[in-house]
């Protein structure tokens, strides 16, 4: 069967997007591929289409739980039942049926934590595994704005599966974040496909303003005038909060926040309710957003930055996946300095807590300690470890055999590790301080944002949009509802059901 009958017949979509075709046709004659592709490109796709052309198991590390579901969820909606998430959502006996069953699934979600189970791996190895997918790939440098340290362990995960062919996708990565991306997975002979990070129909506006008072002005000024549904990115959790109070109380709108401090499932709630059109606003912190796939955003505003311009168009670019007008609207104040900095020191481990973490355990007088759930949780308590912070110094004990199997051996422990950590975290620091100027840099240009923001992935533009910048100039005017007052009931017309019906090609 031709690829593209396919295609309609099982997913409903009339036409391949740029690159699709060629991709999965390297992916089923078993071509290692590396993709970037923007954000709403149709990444998906490649594997949900792939798994249907090849014998064994897809398997796709993706980090986060809110975006494994969804994606569960959008391929059962084409009719597939053979796919499952595997996270600590599933109950130890749901998790042990799966074990067993596992040459019943075709698509299994897993998160790269769970990749840490020997015992997975193990019974992964035992079936077939075709591809080997790995979401948000980005996740794998350190040179990366997002950073994960469990996933510096799936060019060895990948080596243990018996080496199935890998696909490995990514939004936004810079040259250098490329080639870790290849040099840890180990793909030798890798087909590459980088599409620009220009976002044409997103304009861009930024503005320097003085007060916070004239921000939150600005801010209600522009809800209140903009079609939506819109995004609003503010630095911490409070504020968050803060913000969603009074844009609720300033209008008739509905509204919700998300940040990372409340719980899994109230996050996936607001998340699904905001998909699906129940919320027009959402007040958050970055935490929120990866993957997700609503193709109605029209604006996203930023209240503040984010430390590196990865982050920015990854946050900007939730906006417009339908390819339709929309714009990002940026508000920068000198208050604004701060919470960049303190967000890169939050993520690195300090002296303090590893001189004190170290010191304990060697006072423990334990040569060997096995690690459990209950202790490591008890620790990041104690020690204030962040998960990534943890996740950073338990991957570094591991490579230096400190940990083995679970178990950490104290008498390891010396100053050559130590001074080594601390060699590692400035340099860390200091990949995050050059890319903190670059955001600074680009928020102070005085010319062409978008040419600006092109120019730190090697690009440069070919055509410039109409609505390009604020410096190029363009109107608000079309990106304004005639409605100022939003009632409840009238302004969105976009129907997740109809979406939905036109996917199954009802
Ligand atoms: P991302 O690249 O950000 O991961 P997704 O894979 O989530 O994007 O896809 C974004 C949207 O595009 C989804 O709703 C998906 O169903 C849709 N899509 C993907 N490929 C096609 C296609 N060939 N034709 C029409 N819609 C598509
Ligand atoms: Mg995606």
């Amino acid at each position: 069967m031709e690829l593209k009958q396919l295609l309609k017949e099982k997913f409903g979509y009339e036409s391949f997007r740029k690159n699709q075709h060629d991709i999965i046709n390297d992916l089923i004659h078993q071509k290692d591929v590396l993709a970037m592709l923007p954000t709403g490109g149709g990444k998906s796709l490649l594997y949900q289409f792939s798994g249907l052309l090849l014998p064994g198991l897809v398997v796709i590390v993706s980090p986060l739980l809110s975006l494994m579901e969804d994606q569960v969820e959008q391929l059962r909606a084409f009719g597939e039942k053979r796919v499952i998430a595997l996270n600590s959502f599933r109950s130890f006996e749901q998790k042990k049926h799966l074990l067993q069953n596992l040459q019943s699934y075709k698509y299994i979600f897993v998160s790269p934590e769970m990749l840490q189970n020997q015992f997975l791996i193990q019974k992964l190895s035992q079936v077939k595994v075709s591809l080997f997918v790995v979401d948000e790939a980005h996740c794998i440098s350190q040179w990366g704005h997002d950073f994960r340290p469990e996933y510096k362990a799936l060019g060895e995960i990948k080596e243990r599966l018996l080496n199935p062919t890998v696909l490995a996708l990514t939004a936004t990565a810079t040259e250098n974040v490329r080639n870790e991306i290849i040099s840890t997975l180990k793909l030798d002979f890798v087909q590459t496909y980088i599409e620009s990070v220009n976002r044409e129909n997103i304009a861009i506006h930024i503005e320097h303003i003085e007060s916070e008072e004239e921000k939150i002005e600005q801010l209600i000024y522009y809800v209140k005038h903009l079609n939506g549904p819109g995004i609003i990115y503010c630095g911490t959790r409070s504020m968050c909060e803060n913000i969603s109070r009074i844009v609720n109380e300033s209008m008739n709108c509905r509204v919700a926040y998300y940040h990372g401090g409340m719980d899994q499932e109230q996050r996936i709630l607001i998340q699904q309710q905001f998909i699906q059109n129940q919320i027009d606003l959402i007040v958050c912190t970055s935490a929120f957003g990866m993957g997700i796939n609503k193709p109605n955003v029209r604006f996203v505003i930023h209240l503040g930055y984010p430390s590196n311009i990865e982050n920015y168009l990854q946050e900007i670019g939730r906006a417009g996946r339908d390819g339709e007008p929309s714009v990002a609207i940026l508000f920068v104040s000198e208050n604004d300095h701060d919470l960049p900095l303190r967000l890169i020191e939050d993520e690195l481990l300090s002296m303090f807590q590893l001189e004190s973490f170290f010191s304990y355990v060697k006072k423990l007088n334990e040569s060997i300690i096995l690690l459990t759930d209950h202790l490591i949780a008890n620790w990041k308590a104690t020690f204030q470890f962040s998960d990534i912070q943890w996740q950073t110094l338990f991957n570094e004990l591991n490579k230096s055999n400190i940990i083995e199997d679970n178990q950490l051996f104290t008498d390891r422990v010396n100053m050559h590790f130590l001074k080594e950590l601390e060699r590692m975290i400035n340099e860390r620091r200091n990949v995050k301080y050059v890319k903190l100027k670059s955001m600074k840099d680009f928020l102070a240009s005085t010319t062409c944002y978008r040419e600006n923001y092109l120019s730190v992935f090697n690009e440069s533009l070919t055509s410039r949009p109409i609505n390009c910048c604020n410096h190029c100039g363009f109107s608000f005017e079309q990106y304004f509802s005639n409605v100022s007052n939003k009632s409840k009931d009238d302004v969105y017309t976009y129907s997740w059901e109809e979406d939905l019906r036109k996917k199954l090609g009802l």
